[in-house]
């Protein structure tokens, strides 16, 4: 690892022009930046550490939804009341990633920014990955790519973004509060993420030196009928090879409401408005749900090792919305 400044913040502002100034990256929980760094990854010349910023509460908006400020810890998150009643999905798509010491130390803010585990992205020794050095060209397009990607790849990248708790927050409509050099914005979660494109090095459309400060969720009509559903190649400690978050508003059994997010499929969580659609007005059963995973899945495009995928995420889909509906 390089050696590199290591450096507090005492609020939003000193820590925006720290980094600006120093050229180096926020430092929170560390779960990941730390990884990329002793890896050779990442080597940035300083980390400007956020711990000391306060950012750790969860609070009720007036708006009548949830603020989830963004140093809270995923277990935080996870375990507190008002997410655990008001956002259930969220609740349990946390907790099925990573490790319990691990979601003790990782914050809501760094869960968004997580970089992509394609092995090789995360080892230097392999010298192609355009996502890590932009022109190397993409190992993963003719090596091994069974975890990649259905969805929204190019030539340039075929990875999937990590996150579980960003399948959960797409269907929740949440927005990601950031500050940067040019003041404060919100984006929308929709917009939060990008596809790889031409400049797969980036994985987001934070502008430079921008900050996470929060993830606001508005009131979700899915509190009582949603379900995250994660499958991986072991029970714990993996990422998912398809996830799919579902949320369904369900009255005297026809469905009023539905989102449907898929994760382990694209460089971004995936929203399926179509499959969406086709739900609205229908009884809730397994009809309705076969046709919702047929189109969720429609268009995909597998690579060489990963058609499996498509048939295990049309029955993730339609295993995640019979669990919503119960
Ligand atoms: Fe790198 Fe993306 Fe190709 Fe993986 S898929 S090797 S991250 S460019």
């Amino acid at each position: 690892m390089k050696t590199f400044e290591f450096a507090h913040a005492a609020t939003v502002e000193e820590a925006i022009s720290s980094v600006v100034s120093s050229g180096g990256k926020y430092y929170a929980g560390g779960t990941n930046l730390l990884d990329l760094m002793k890896g050779g990854v990442e080597a940035p010349p300083a980390l400007v550490d956020l711990r000391r910023l306060g950012l750790t509460n969860i609070v009720a908006t007036d708006a009548g939804g949830v603020l989830i400020e963004s140093g809270v810890s995923n277990s935080a998150i996870a375990n507190h009341p008002l997410i655990r009643t008001g956002y259930p999905v969220l609740s349990q798509a946390i907790l099925s990633g990573a490790t319990t010491q691990l979601r003790n130390m990782a914050t809501a803010g760094g869960n968004l920014l997580q970089r992509t585990r394609c092995p090789y992205f995360m080892d230097t020794a392999f010298a192609r990955c355009n996502k890590r050095v932009p022109g190397s060209g993409c190992a993963a397009t003719d090596g091994f790519n069974r975890e990649h990607a259905l969805f929204g790849a190019s030539d340039t990248c075929v990875a999937i973004h990590p996150s579980d708790m960003a399948v959960a927050l797409a269907i929740l409509n949440a927005s990601v509060l950031v500050q940067g050099p040019d003041g404060a914005r919100t984006v929308p979660i929709a917009e939060f993420f990008r596809l790889p494109g031409d400049e797969p090095e980036r994985d987001n459309t934070l502008h430079p030196h921008e900050l996470i400060v929060g993830i606001e969720l508005p009131p979700s009509p899915y509190a009582e009928h949603s379900w995250y559903l994660k499958v991986r190649d072991r029970h714990s400690y993996a990422f998912a090879l398809v996830s799919v978050a579902a949320g369904l508003h369900i009255v005297e059994g026809a469905i009023r409401a539905a989102a449907i997010g898929m994760g382990g499929v694209a460089a971004m969580p995936r929203r399926v408005a179509e499959a969406e659609d086709s739900l609205l007005g229908q009884q809730a059963g397994e009809a309705a749900f076969r046709r919702a995973a047929r189109l969720a899945m429609a268009g995909a495009r597998p690579l060489s090792q990963n058609g499996f995928k498509v048939d295990l995420g049309m029955h993730s889909v339609v295993r995640a919305l019979t669990m919503a509906s119960r």
